[in-house]
């Protein structure tokens, strides 16, 4: 198996590590080439503008949706953003998923937190709650379609969610050393049968 990490901007470091700490083969996406052979994606956190713009500039915007269609694919944060179909504002987007998302909706850098939530799916049986870090993160306004809440903060306010092939969380768990959210992506990876 071999999970590539969109590395044109943000945190995508922290993915890699992640991943091969995981003991999966993991490389850095910049061209539309280093698409090839790979079982899924990862677009990191960092500043969605930025990461749609550089990804129409070296012609990866095409690429990466042509992917998308066919592969597993989680976003996490400006990911999750580039993500989406609908985010209320003219900005270059992938546009693949069925969810409505607002930028910025938890406040500025200085507000940043860390919150326990469940995920649903996250590992059979057990409850333990997941340490979610909030940078600067969109929140979900609506899931469409297919498109399901996988969880919610305390007060209801959906995190993260699920389309099909494809994953998409609001906070950050590359910055925590909780490997669970990249073992749930890893299966669904797993999953299609690689
Ligand atoms: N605020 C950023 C954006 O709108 C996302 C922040 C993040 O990825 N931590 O793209």
């Amino acid at each position: 198996m071999k999970i590539g990490v969109l590395a044109l901007q943000g945190a995508f470091i922290e993915h890699i590590n992640i991943l091969r700490g995981l003991g999966v083969e993991a490389v850095e996406v910049r061209l539309p080439e280093d698409l090839a052979g790979l079982d899924g994606l990862i677009i990191p956190g960092g500043e969605s503008t930025t990461i749609g713009k550089l990804a129409d500039t070296f012609d990866l915007t095409g690429p990466l949706r042509e992917f998308a269609e066919g592969n597993p694919v989680w976003g996490t944060c400006a990911g999750m953003i580039f993500m989406a179909k609908e985010i209320g504002r003219d900005q270059p987007l992938l546009g693949v998923m069925d969810i409505v998302v607002e930028r910025n909706a938890f406040g500025r850098q200085v507000d940043s937190f860390i919150t326990p939530i469940e995920i649903s799916g996250l590992d059979e049986g057990q409850t333990d709650p997941f340490p979610a870090v909030f940078i600067r993160g969109p929140r979900l306004v609506e899931a469409r379609g297919d498109a399901t809440v996988i969880a919610r903060l305390a007060d209801g306010t959906p995190v993260a969610a699920r389309e099909g092939n494809w994953l998409v969380t609001s906070f950050h768990p590359e910055l925590t050393d909780d490997t669970r959210v990249h073992e749930l992506f890893v299966k669904m990876v797993g999953e299609r049968g690689w």
